[in-house]
């Protein structure tokens, strides 16, 4: 028997086969959830959808997590097909592409806020309105952010501050809604190509700079993050909320690199 069998996972986030909410949809049917899905916009839909069916979602709805009539919309429709939610699935982060370029003391008033919209308030939204639908044994929320929340990287900028703001957002969460055996993690993920991280500019930088310094040597793959969600979204987890995982190859442990010298083996 799967690890999610009879489970029923709302996603939201995915745009195409290279998201990584893509990955978390693929790792939960495998284990026998129940998928439905949401994306941001119509131009999304001719990929959002063949992907569901090949899940066998039979929910998926349009919702821009920036309009609170857009969201109250989609849970009213996920009520008329389903009697409980399991597992929330937060997965969307937005900021302009000049705002992933450049300093981050240049951030603009409205950049801030559109980004901090999107990418945090949107996991409280959506926790608001799925609280009532969680009256199954184990039901959890699960977000996605990155290292840049804790540590700078080049053109990550206001996603970073955003990143941080999410991460605390999972604890008061947490905190919250403990009492009502409901869990909220988040899953700091490696950097993978996605539409989302083709914004950032210089992305590739961080993907050669990961596999050259990451303890495992290697970069991540969308499965790595679906195999974690199934961790967190599962029994196995029961006693796991307000928590970040890392999965990104270690490379959040490292600090300064050996020389050149060092590392071919000259001892100076
Ligand atoms: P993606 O582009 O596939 O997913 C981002 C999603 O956010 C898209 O589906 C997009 O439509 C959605 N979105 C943006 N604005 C929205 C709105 N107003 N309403 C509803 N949805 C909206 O890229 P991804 O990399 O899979 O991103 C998913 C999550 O993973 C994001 O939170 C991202 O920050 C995080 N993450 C990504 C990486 C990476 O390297 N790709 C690493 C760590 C964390």
């Amino acid at each position: 028997m799967g690890l999610l069998e009879g489970r029923t996972a709302l996603i939201v986030g995915l745009a195409n086969e290279r998201s990584l909410a893509w990955g978390i949809a693929q790792a939960f049917a495998a284990e026998g959830a129940t998928l439905a899905f949401s994306y941001a916009g119509p131009a999304l839909e001719r990929r959002v959808r063949p992907l569901a069916e090949q899940v066998g979602a039979r929910f998926v709805e349009q919702c821009d997590v920036q309009r609170d009539a857009e969201l109250d919309a989609l849970f009213a429709r996920f009520r008329e097909q389903h009697d409980r939610l399991d597992v929330l699935v937060h997965a969307v982060a937005f900021a302009r592409r000049e705002e992933l370029a450049g300093r981050f003391v240049d951030t603009s008033r409205d950049g801030f806020q559109l980004a901090m919209d999107v990418s945090v308030y949107s996991l409280v939204a959506l926790t608001q309105r799925a609280l009532p639908l969680f009256t199954g044994p184990n039901p959890s929320v699960l977000t996605l952010t990155y290292d840049g929340a804790r540590r700078t990287y080049p053109n990550y900028n206001v996603m970073g501050v955003a990143k941080a703001a999410l991460e605390a957002a999972v604890r008061y969460l947490a905190r919250d809604l403990g009492p009502q055996n409901i869990r909220v993690n988040a899953i700091s993920a490696g950097p993978v190509r996605t539409l989302a991280s083709s914004g950032i500019r210089g992305f590739h930088w961080i993907l050669d700079q990961v596999e050259e310094r990451a303890p495992l040597r290697r970069n991540i793959a969308q499965a790595d993050v679906g195999a974690a969600a199934v961790y967190l979204a599962s029994d196995l987890a029961r006693n796991v909320t307000g928590h970040t995982l890392y999965v990104d190859a270690g490379y959040h442990i490292v600090g300064a690199e050996l020389g050149r010298a060092e590392r071919e083996g000259e001892v100076r």
